[in-house]
């Protein structure tokens, strides 16, 4: 009998709902056992429900291609059939944090890629590296609700994955930061699918993103935040300015980072010193030995033109930020190149991370 915890994937026939499905393949802690998404995929067999559009350069894994998926907007049918879910669901945001509650309140916990709940003061935003002791604000969101073992955890949006790990490696190291500009370069992917039209994106950049700049700017101060009472209060630096732009590529998000120190001339890290901070970072999921952690959480290039989407986003597993080309700046202290991988780290994979920590911490005892 198969000692793997059951879980489900809301959102399963989508972009990030399928590479759910393809990572949690052979997963040694989770098993796929419930598929859902929208009524309009419900009622069929998960591979006809994909058919024409598996976007894996893979099989759909045999164990869920004949799973029924299941009307996500149907909490109760999840009951008995798994016991948490993943959420990659697409949908108006009202309806999504009305969504994952009521999978919460029937005891089912919600790991979610979705925006909806990442500024609900008692969910933690989780990068596991960097902000693994918010997991303390669960036992009051589940007492703001009277919920006994449902909660809801949240992953940041995927552009922060390329540059949350070597900013919170610099502050955690005593080199505070105080102004950053990034400027993100993010693959098509991260529109979902069929996302941005081919005519709008080949031969092209486009210079906007829906949202993506506000995001951008505000959740690396929940992310740096720390639980106070009842909240997860905000930290108050750094300064973020973006430019978020969609580019011709298929996975992976480029982020060109300028940042300040908040600190003397004197006290500045040298380009030497912050290497060797980003090379010798590792954190609690290092620590745990959790399955989707990688050994090294950033990697640090060093010939002039990497990184690059299809040469590094792999590294170490999708999980890595890979940094490139840092080097002083003329107008603030340093400039950098970092890449992560926008449907495994930021989105799928790290979701299946946060699951390892919820699971190696013990939230999931007892379901
Ligand atoms: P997507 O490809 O458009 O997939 C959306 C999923 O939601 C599909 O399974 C769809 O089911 C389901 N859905 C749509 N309307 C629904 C409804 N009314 N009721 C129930 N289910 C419904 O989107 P995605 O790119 O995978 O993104 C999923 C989520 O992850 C979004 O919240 C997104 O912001 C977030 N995210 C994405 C990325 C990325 O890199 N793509 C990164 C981080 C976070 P049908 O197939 O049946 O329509």
């Amino acid at each position: 009998m198969s000692e793997k915890i059951k879980v489900g994937v809301l959102g399963a026939t989508g972009m990030v709902g399928q590479r759910y499905i393809k990572l949690l393949e052979n997963h040694p802690w989770f098993e796929v056992s419930y598929v859902a998404a929208s009524p309009r995929s419900a009622g069929k067999l998960y591979k006809d429900a994909v058919s024409n559009r598996w976007l894996i350069g893979a099989d759909i894994p045999s164990a869920v291609a004949d799973l029924t998926v299941q009307d996500a907007n149907d909490a109760k049918l999840a009951l008995g059939k798994c016991k948490f879910v993943f959420s990659a669901l697409e949908m108006g945001k009202d309806e999504i944090k009305a969504l994952e509650e009521a999978y919460a309140a029937e005891g089912i916990p919600v790991v979610s890629n979705a925006s909806a709940n990442r500024w609900t003061s008692d969910v933690p935003m989780l990068i596991p590296e960097i902000n693994y002791g918010h997991l303390d604000i669960i036992k009051k969101q589940q007492e703001h609700h009277g919920w006994k073992k449902g909660f809801i955890a949240v992953k940041p949006n995927c552009s922060l994955q390329t540059y949350m790990m070597p900013l919170h490696a610099l502050i955690q190291a005593g080199y505070p930061v105080k102004r950053m500009i990034v400027t993100t370069e993010q693959a098509v992917s991260g529109a979902g699918y069929p996302g941005v039209p081919s005519y709008d994106e080949i031969d092209n950049i486009v210079p906007y993103i829906g949202g993506e700049e506000e995001k951008t700017e505000k959740e690396c101060l929940k992310i740096l935040g720390k639980v106070s009472g009842d909240v997860i209060e905000n930290a108050s630096a750094p300064l973020v300015s973006s430019t978020c732009t969609r580019v011709p590529v298929i996975d992976g998000h480029t982020a060109i980072v300028n940042l300040e120190f908040d600190l003397s001339d004197d006290k500045k890290p040298s380009l030497e010193e912050i290497e060797r901070v980003w090379t010798s970072y590792t954190s609690v999921p290092q620590e745990l030995k959790l399955p989707s952690a990688p050994e090294h959480p950033i990697v640090v290039r060093h010939e002039e033109n990497r990184p690059q989407p299809r040469r590094d986003r792999d590294t170490e597993k999708g999980m890595a930020c890979v940094i490139g080309r840092l080097r002083k700046c003329n107008v603030f202290d340093v400039k950098f190149v970092a890449l992560s991988h926008n449907t495994k780290r930021g989105a799928a994979l790290g979701g299946i991370l946060n699951a390892e920590l919820l699971k190696a911490k013990g939230f999931f005892d007892g379901l």
